[in-house]
């Protein structure tokens, strides 16, 4: 009994559609002799927004928040890993 192995034709159709970069009209920034009013601009997707707030909705907000808390703990990180070396090394030394 032979079996034959059909080799199936690989798919490799990757497409990359280009990216189009869409300006919504009449969105001004700062000119470069205008005066241009008081305003802050929302840290998370960057709509401008009163100076009396950071972000422009309470999604943002949230959105916000939970990258700093994932930055905040990416900065931990090196930390605990030092911290570990040490631990390691204090149990190498302690228990010859
Ligand atoms: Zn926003």
């Amino acid at each position: 009994m032979a079996s034959s192995n059909k080799k199936s034709p690989k798919k490799s159709g990757k497409k990359k559609k280009p990216v189009m970069i869409s300006r919504p009209p009449g969105s001004e920034d700062d000119g470069p002799t205008g005066v241009v009013k008081d305003h802050k601009h929302c840290f998370n997707c960057g709509v401008s927004i009163t100076p009396d707030k950071d972000v422009c909705s309470n999604k943002c907000q949230a959105e916000w928040d939970r990258m700093m808390k994932r930055k905040k703990m990416m900065t931990y990180i090196p930390y605990i890993g030092i911290g570990l070396v040490i631990l390691f090394y204090m149990l190498v030394i302690y228990s010859q």
